[in-house]
């Protein structure tokens, strides 16, 4: 089936049925778990509910199509990459729809964001591949020359979240097949629509046979049985930190190469010189784009005393204003991805209140008043909190929606300890006038990326992860040939 043949209006009666892509062809699984559209609540595809004996197949495809798909040269490798990128750019609009309806976030934000990101992942990967150097020196008074040669690790297990569901994934596929290797990839099974389209996309332009492989299906079975599989030589995962240290033990059982992508607690930082025309937009952004579900959106934000009051009034001010709906029309904020993680969203919100804190608006002080089809979906307002101490969950725990804690701070010192002091260490976002402040703020965060004056810039050439439990190791495009490959060194005495 074509993409353009897709169904994406399928609903409960008539879903779409999503199938393993396994040695190149498109599987059915004996078992099915229900997806839902976050927009109305209802069941709009089936999931394949795969376990070991798919993944066993996938790992094995892998493995077989290892030699030959290692044995090909970067530049053959990188031809394929950039046919499904230009694939991708072509299909970008119904990619677009799938990623909205299965996700929640608003369709134009797919369009100009998740699609055309997963697009400049393969293209930027079979790029920087070709134009790789590895390093070399010599030792003339010893007579030797040395240098490395890169290897393919072999078979690579992706695991992928709900957030970014095609962006995120691209993020690993790309470098992993552009660096020689074989995947078996295991997407959320919250949003695996797009995965699957991708796999069309794949089989169209000729992708050899068991390079890519998907297995769809919960984290438990087709999860488990992944990363504890004997053939899988290296796992790379995003998602969440309490999963990322299960997965960090197995693989440390088993010497498996691993990187660790995971959550934050993210903090926004504003000195009281900033402009505050161009961060009370960026903040709005940083807070609640895609629904906060983004692991980078701040979701504490520090505001130097002079300039609190006046933030905080223009912040909640403008928060009012912004659209929330179906994600298909022009809102700024489509529901959140899943009932589940709406009822933990709003958890932390009687938390906040039960700590004695001050809503300012969004859930539980202003209405949400929605169609009647609509009813029934995970939706909620941005929602801006004051007045917690920082040792309240709120202050201390991911929640990962469109939720934000304010609070006062008086001196760089104190901001900068208050920043650190909580276990997880992705990024920050500092705004200010004076470079030297910036930057002497900036150097002592421990966090992975440090914004200034602007958030969500995202070169892929910079190393990308996080510090403490937001994760271990680092992506981009020389950083992701460190976890896709093994390092020989050669030392050549020639006199
Ligand atoms: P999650 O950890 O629940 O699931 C992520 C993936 O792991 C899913 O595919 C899931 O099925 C799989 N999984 C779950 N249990 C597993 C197991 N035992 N073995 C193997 N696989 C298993 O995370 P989520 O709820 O999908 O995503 C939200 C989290 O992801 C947040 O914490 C967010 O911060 C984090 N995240 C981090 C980054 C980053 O780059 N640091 C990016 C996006 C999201």
């Amino acid at each position: 089936m074509a993409l353009s043949e897709i169904n994406l209006l399928s609903d409960n009666s008539n879903p779409l049925v999503v199938e393993n892509f396994i040695g190149g062809n498109f599987v059915k699984c004996s078992k099915y778990l229900d997806s839902y559209n976050p927009s109305t609540g209802e069941v709009w595809a089936q999931i394949p509910d795969s376990d070991s004996n798919e993944v066993d197949e996938a790992v094995r495809h892998a493995k077989n199509a290892f030699p030959m798909w290692s044995s090909k040269t970067a530049a053959e490798r990188a031809r394929f990459l950039i046919k499904i990128a230009e694939s991708i750019e072509e299909n970008l609009e119904i990619l677009a729809a799938a990623e909205s309806r299965d996700q929640g976030k608003p369709v134009a934000l797919a369009k100009r964001m998740d699609i055309p990101r997963a697009a400049l992942n393969f293209r930027a990967f079979a790029e920087s591949i070709c134009h790789h150097l590895n390093i070399s020196n010599s030792i003339p008074e010893m007579g030797c020359l040395n240098y490395t040669v890169r290897k393919p690790v072999g078979v690579a297990a992706l695991i992928s979240p709900w957030n970014l569901p095609l962006y995120l994934l691209t993020f690993k596929i790309a470098p992993a097949l552009a660096s020689g290797n074989c995947v078996v990839c295991k997407p959320s099974e919250v949003t695996s629509v797009t995965a699957w389209m991708l796999c069309k996309l794949a089989k169209d332009v000729g992708l050899p046979d068991g390079v890519l492989n998907m297995v769809f299906g919960t984290g438990l079975n087709a999860g488990e049985a992944l990363i504890n599989h004997k053939d899988v030589n290296v796992i790379s995962f995003t998602g969440s930190t309490n999963v990322g240290r299960h997965i960090g033990q197995i693989a440390a059982k088993s010497i498996k190469k691993v990187s660790l992508e995971l959550g934050g607690k993210n903090a926004g930082i504003i000195l009281d010189d900033a402009d505050l025309s161009k961060v009370i937009p960026a903040t709005i952004n940083s807070c609640f784009l895609n629904q906060g579900e983004i692991c980078l959106c701040t979701s504490r934000i520090f505001v130097q005393r002079p300039i609190y009051e006046e933030f905080v009034q223009r912040l909640v001010q403008e928060t009012k204003n912004l659209k929330v709906g179906p994600p298909t029309e022009d809102v700024f904020m489509g529901p959140l991805v899943s009932q589940l993680h709406l009822e933990k969203v709003q958890s932390y919100i009687n938390i906040a209140r039960e700590d004695g804190a001050t809503i300012l608006c969004g859930e539980t002080v202003d209405e949400l008043s929605l169609a009647a089809p609509y009813k029934k979906g995970y939706f909620i307002r941005p929602t801006i909190i004051t007045g917690l101490a920082d040792s309240s969950a709120c202050m201390q725990e991911e929640i990962f929606g469109p939720v934000v804690c304010i609070s006062p701070f008086d001196t760089e010192e104190e901001v900068i300890e208050r920043v650190n002091n909580v276990k997880y260490g992705l990024c920050s976002a500092v705004w200010g006038q004076s470079g030297e402040r910036l930057l002497r703020i900036a150097h002592k965060l421990h966090v992975g990326t440090v914004w200034i004056n602007c958030w969500l810039i995202r070169s892929l050439d910079m190393p990308f992860g996080g510090m403490k439990e937001s994760g271990i190791g680092r992506e981009g495009t020389s950083h992701s040939l460190e976890l896709y490959t093994e390092e020989t060194t050669i030392c050549y005495k020639f006199q």
